[in-house]
């Protein structure tokens, strides 16, 4: 059988938010063990100019920085996913791809959410070089640029008129419109290009997003496009483990102090729920990460107290 590691607190994803709660756990003197890829992250193609105190930053640098910095207060990380967590009387009990075995007081799931994709060719070559999920964060990069939006419920239509103020034109590709009545007559009287019952083929572009290829051959030359399907949250493992989702069972749910319904475990960051922005994703891995840190120590107190009493 494979020897189980132990750790305090176990954070899975190395995110934003899995990266802020380490370092605030590891501060608080308890053993804490990483979990994840940050190639995986979603900030790793993101180049960031909204968060606090940091004019321009890719987003590539702030995880590597994150994560230097996280392992300089004694954090520890394994670059591999997981796999499964069960709960063991006290303990939370990891299985990761290679099938290493780690156990942990407290847990923080930091998983992030899962953008939904249009799983056509160039959208994975061209991310981050014109291919956005979040109008709110890339907006300000194409101002005066022919951009497109991708969908057709409410996210997409406001999406796309969002965009209307600051662009050349926008275009709004969608199978079908599917939002209230005041939204469709807002985008229907815009100055936004609509094509309902229309897909994308492809995304085309050498270096840089340049052109939208659809099914029916239509081709839109535009130098960014929003694919603004909704998100999903990374809920297998959380379900696993009993914890409470939203009412839409998309994002985890917890209280002021990070916390989910089943004691010991935290979340943090976009899996639970929007706005998927890394000032949230920090401010929530923070509070999760010093609630944890509290949670493993207790824990490791109430032990010692009744092996005393033995
Ligand atoms: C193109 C783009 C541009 C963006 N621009 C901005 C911006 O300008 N400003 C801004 O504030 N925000 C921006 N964002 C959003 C920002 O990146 C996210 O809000 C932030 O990264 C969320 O942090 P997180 O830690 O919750 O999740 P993520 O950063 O997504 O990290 C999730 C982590 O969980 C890990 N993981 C997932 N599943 C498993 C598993 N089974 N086992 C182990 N690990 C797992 C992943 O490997 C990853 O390490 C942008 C996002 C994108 C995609």
């Amino acid at each position: 059988m494979k020897e189980k590691a132990m750790y305090d607190v176990v954070i899975l994803g190395s995110g934003p938010a899995g990266l802020q709660a380490a370092i605030h756990a590891a501060r608080r003197k308890v053993s804490v063990l990483i979990l994840g890829k940050q190639t995986k992250s979603s900030l790793y193609h993101a180049h960031v100019e909204n968060f606090c105190c940091i004019f321009n930053i890719a987003g590539e640098d702030m995880l590597r920085v994150g994560l230097e910095q996280a392992l300089r207060f004694g954090s520890e990380i394994w670059e591999e996913d997981v796999l499964n967590v069960l709960q063991d009387e006290n303990l939370f009990e990891i299985k990761t791809e290679s099938g290493r075995m780690v156990q942990c007081k407290s847990l923080i799931i930091a998983t992030g959410a899962h953008r939904n994709r249009l799983g056509v060719p160039g959208e994975k070559q061209l991310l981050g070089r014109g291919v956005s999920y979040c109008v709110e964060c890339d907006a300000n990069f194409f101002k005066g640029q022919d951009v497109a939006v991708v969908g057709g419920e409410s996210a997409a239509v406001g999406g796309a008129l969002t965009l209307l103020g600051d662009s050349k034109s926008v275009h709004l590709i969608c199978e079908k419109l599917d939002v209230v009545d005041v939204l469709r007559e807002e985008i229907k009287n815009s100055e936004v290009v609509i094509y309902e019952r229309a897909k994308i083929e492809e995304i085309k572009g050498k270096n840089e997003v340049e052109e939208l290829v659809l099914v029916d051959g239509t081709r839109i030359s535009v130098s960014g496009v929003f694919i603004e399907l909704g998100a999903k949250g990374v809920m297998e493992l959380a379900t696993n483990l009993g914890i409470r989702l939203d009412d839409e069972a998309k994002y985890i749910q917890t209280d002021k102090k990070q916390q989910t319904n089943v004691p010991g475990v935290f979340a943090a960051g976009d899996i639970c729920g929007p706005p998927w922005q890394m000032a949230k994703a920090v401010g929530e891995g923070c509070v999760a990460g010093l609630e944890a840190a509290s949670y493993a120590k207790k824990l490791s107190l109430t032990e010692s107290g009744r092996s005393l009493q033995k």
